[in-house]
């Protein structure tokens, strides 16, 4: 185990996914929403406690149908944080909305929650918390601030499946989250997502949108005896033989989670020497939050070049990347956002971070040579 090839991310197979998907053709229905889909969202409302959950072809689509849903009109802003994944933005961009770069906190990397009243102006629509790394924003002090400016809130909780925040689900805290079961997130169906709606006053529009603007979902219920054409929307279903799939791996969440935080916690331990000397930022985690274990990243010293550390992984086969080049700072940022002030951290700790491999099954001599891998090229 002290060579080879260590990679960056495994997608995790419980072994009932064959079976369940037996199941799903046998029940000839291949389509959205049926019996599967009907578990998953069963098992999300359980989980997370959210007003209405919804299966969606992926977090993007989730994303979309939430700003839709908050109806997002052009020139509109939406407040994020610079520092995420693209489909943050582009799903309210696509609504003509000016995505607003926030910065981030040095601490959690997530929206700095000080600096968001200061970014609102009379076109201020909503707030987009990413959870990063399944560790929540500040949320008590996110949802005092869209009270008092009389905003919404989506959370794009892609990484917080099984993470709380002072005892509650990430994404059931806003007025809509969304989840990502892509095949680099904790729980997964290869692509997928979720939509949580927690405001009940939205749940029907939801149901329309995602049924390409019908009101089948009430069909299927029995509500109504035709379904017809109510608005506009589009096919937001996630197959059944993926939701068959999703529904054997929600049934371990727990224990993949429990999995994952006992890696996690081996890096934290195996790399606190680093942080000791000096040569690395270890991740935070304020009281309150129950993270997921989604990701172990660490933030180098600024004296180090990240570039020469990403090259000594890949000499040795170790599957360590970086992420995101900063929304506000590339093309279309730039183009369609808005930088609220210079963006410090986000510029700073961007250049700096350093994800290590991070998947279920990773053992602990594989993480003690990536330790020492790391921690011989730094103490050069
Ligand atoms: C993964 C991710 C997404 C997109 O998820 P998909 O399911 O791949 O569409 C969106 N936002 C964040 C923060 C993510 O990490």
């Amino acid at each position: 185990m002290d060579s080879g090839v260590i990679p960056f991310n495994r997608p995790h197979v419980t072994g009932k996914e064959h079976a369940y998907i037996d199941e799903a053709i046998g029940n000839h229905q291949l389509s959205g929403d049926g019996a599967f889909t009907k578990r998953c969202h069963q098992w999300i409302e359980r989980e997370t406690g959210c007003a209405k959950a919804l299966l969606t072809p992926s977090c993007t689509a989730a994303l979309e149908l939430a700003a839709l849903l908050v109806d997002i009109e052009p020139g509109d802003e939406v407040i994020m944080p610079s520092y995420t994944f693209v489909s943050t933005a582009n799903a309210f961009v696509l609504r003509g909305a000016v995505p607003v770069f926030v910065d981030i906190r040095t601490d959690t990397l997530n929206l700095d929650e000080r600096l968001i009243e200061s970014a609102i102006t009379e076109r201020t629509r909503a707030i987009v918390p990413v959870h990063y790394a399944g560790v929540a924003c500040e949320m008590d002090a996110i949802v005092a601030i869209a009270k008092r400016h009389d905003l919404g809130i989506v959370e794009d909780a892609a990484q917080g499946v099984m993470a709380r925040y002072k005892g509650r689900a990430l994404g059931s805290i806003g007025d809509l989250g969304t989840f990502s079961f892509h095949d680099t997130k904790n729980v997964t169906s290869g692509e997928g997502g979720s939509l949580l709606v927690n405001e009940r006053s939205l749940v029907q529009r939801a149901e329309i949108l995602r049924e390409k603007g019908t009101d089948r979902s009430r069909f299927i219920r029995g509500e109504v005896d035709k379904y017809t054409w109510q608005g506009v929307g589009s096919s937001f279903l996630l197959g059944e033989l993926a939701a068959a799939f999703l529904q054997a791996q929600l049934e371990q969440a727990r224990e993949i989670t429990q999995g994952r935080l006992a890696v996690w916690n081996r890096y934290h331990e195996l790399l606190a020497p680093l942080e000791q000397a000096g040569l690395i930022q270890r991740p935070v985690v304020p009281d309150g939050c129950v993270h997921n274990a989604h990701m172990y990243y660490i933030i180098l010293s600024p004296e180090f070049d990240r570039q020469s550390v990403l090259d000594e992984f890949r000499r040795q086969q170790i599957g360590a990347v970086f992420h995101y080049v900063p929304l506000h700072s590339a093309p279309a940022g730039i183009r369609v956002g808005r930088a609220h002030g210079e963006l410090q951290a986000t510029t700073s700790l961007s250049r700096r971070l350093v994800r290590l491999p991070m998947w279920l099954g990773l053992g602990e001599s594989q993480q003690q040579r990536v330790v020492e891998v790391l921690g011989r090229h730094l103490r050069r």
